[in-house]
């Protein structure tokens, strides 16, 4: 996935995530649900030995970096057009499954995709469920999120 390009003043400065992850040993559980170890799923992604291959993929990454607190992950996998310019973790949620409901292209071999979510949560005690259907579009070579569709 390489660096960040190097910032500039304006809208394409470089975002600044103002949460800090929480350490997630790389040998548990990965929290996209995934069976397999943090560090050979999506911490490979998080510490940008690899980059997502499918849309799936970068999706089930980012619902980890929400869960791992890592907002620096979240910002750099969204699409320069639509990223907001800073992102703060809400730290009470917890991010507690994720499940991948359909996804359209995406594949090594496409320059677009959908993934449609759900995201199970906690916060303060309550449990809720967020759903939506992401659109992803490859960005200088790498997987990113554009927006949620209509
Ligand atoms: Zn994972």
């Amino acid at each position: 996935m390489g660096g960040m390009p190097k910032s500039r003043p304006g809208r394409r400065s470089a975002p600044r995530p103002r949460t800090r992850p929480v350490p997630h040993s790389p040998g548990a559980p990965c929290p996209c649900g995934l069976p397999a170890a943090y560090g050979d799923c999506c911490g490979r992604y998080h510490s940008g030995h690899a980059a997502a291959p499918t849309a799936e993929a970068l999706m089930r990454s980012r619902y980890s970096a929400y869960a791992v607190h890592d907002a620096a992950y979240v910002l750099r996998t969204w699409h320069p057009e639509t990223r907001p310019a800073e992102l703060d973790l809400d730290h009470h949620m917890r991010w507690e499954r994720l499940e991948i409901l359909a996804t359209t292209d995406g594949s090594a071999f496409h320059s677009e995709g959908t993934v449609a979510f759900r995201a199970h949560y906690g916060l303060r005690g309550e449990h809720d469920v967020m759903e939506e259907n992401s659109r992803f579009v490859r960005h200088d070579g790498a997987w990113v999120y554009v927006a949620p569709l209509p």
